[in-house]
């Protein structure tokens, strides 16, 4: 989805969550920023993107956004609403690799899209990655270049398509009726928040997304002299030490919900049952498919 929908739905949740606290919903909003940094923003060629599969996969992870709760909550929170509006978007857009990088352990599969079984060995995920549909129709950045496992979760919607800008537009407008009978005050405590109270990160998201996109739509396919290619680099290191300035000011871990011992028990189990489910499928199927 649009990186607008994603932080605008943020701060609608977050108002709603936080009982109109703005400061906490305006996190909550920055958060849900920060997963498109994995975008190929970063002066390389997209075939190399393409070839690691960076994108909707670095930052768009349940142990990157456990890890960003654990070290903010609202942050985090913002993360996690990002990639449940990701989950949707359909395999041209890339859906979201869930459990990067786990889920590359495993590299083969049992069927291809064309539903033929193939004669792996070890362990398989069950189907191959549309991978005609995902190379003819998603942007060069994101194409694969070798075939691979559907370890990404997709959905029916497009990219700023209708569902994409119905949540930037209702959102929106909930936030307008929902503030309406302070309206005013609201903007401008709302205008305070984000350019006063984090001027900072603020400033460099937008820095560092503004010469992104610029790199990755336009500048990188014209011939630009080396010197360009540092002013562009240095504005891009310049937001993203602005991100980090404040961001570690906004560090604030959370007490852990689950005592040590209890992950322990939960890291044990989850072993134990890895485990008795692969005898299991191996007894039952004489192969192993996740
Ligand atoms: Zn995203």
């Amino acid at each position: 989805m649009n990186l607008h929908t994603h932080i605008i739905l943020a701060l609608a949740f977050g108002l709603i969550f936080f009982h109109n606290d703005i400061t906490l919903a305006v996190l909550v909003g920055i958060g849900a920023a920060i997963p498109d940094l994995d975008r190929e923003y970063v002066l390389t060629k997209r075939k190399i993107f393409a070839k690691y599969q960076l994108h909707r996969a670095l930052f768009h992870n349940i142990f990157f956004a456990l890890a960003m709760v654990y070290l903010n909550f609202y942050l985090g929170l913002g993360i996690f609403l990002h990639m449940a509006l990701d989950l949707l978007t359909s395999p041209t857009d890339r859906g979201v690799e869930l459990f990067f990088p786990l889920g590359r352990l495993v590299k083969n599969y049992e069927l291809d899209y064309d539903g033929n079984i193939r004669k792996s060995r070890g362990i398989m995920w069950y189907l191959e990655d549309p991978m005609r549909i995902i190379n003819k129709t998603a942007d060069p950045g994101l194409k694969e270049v070798v075939k691979m496992p559907w370890i990404r979760i997709y959905g029916p919607f497009k990219n700023s398509r209708l569902v994409d800008w119905m949540i930037f537009y209702s959102s929106f407008v909930f936030i307008q009726l929902y503030e309406l009978n302070h309206l005013a005050e609201w903007w401008k405590i709302f205008l305070y928040t984000v350019f006063v109270k984090f001027t900072f990160i603020v400033i460099g998201i937008v820095l560092f997304y503004f010469t992104g996109e610029l790199w990755r739509r336009r500048l990188q396919f014209q011939n630009l002299n080396s010197k360009l290619k540092y002013v562009i680099l240095g504005v891009m290191a310049l937001g993203l030490s602005l991100i980090l300035f404040q961001g570690i000011n906004l560090y604030s871990p959370m007490k852990p919900i689950i005592n040590f011992n209890t992950l322990v028990l939960i890291i044990v189990s989850m072993l134990v049952g890895l485990f008795l489910a692969y005898i299991h499928v191996r007894l039952r199927f004489k192969k192993v498919t996740l």
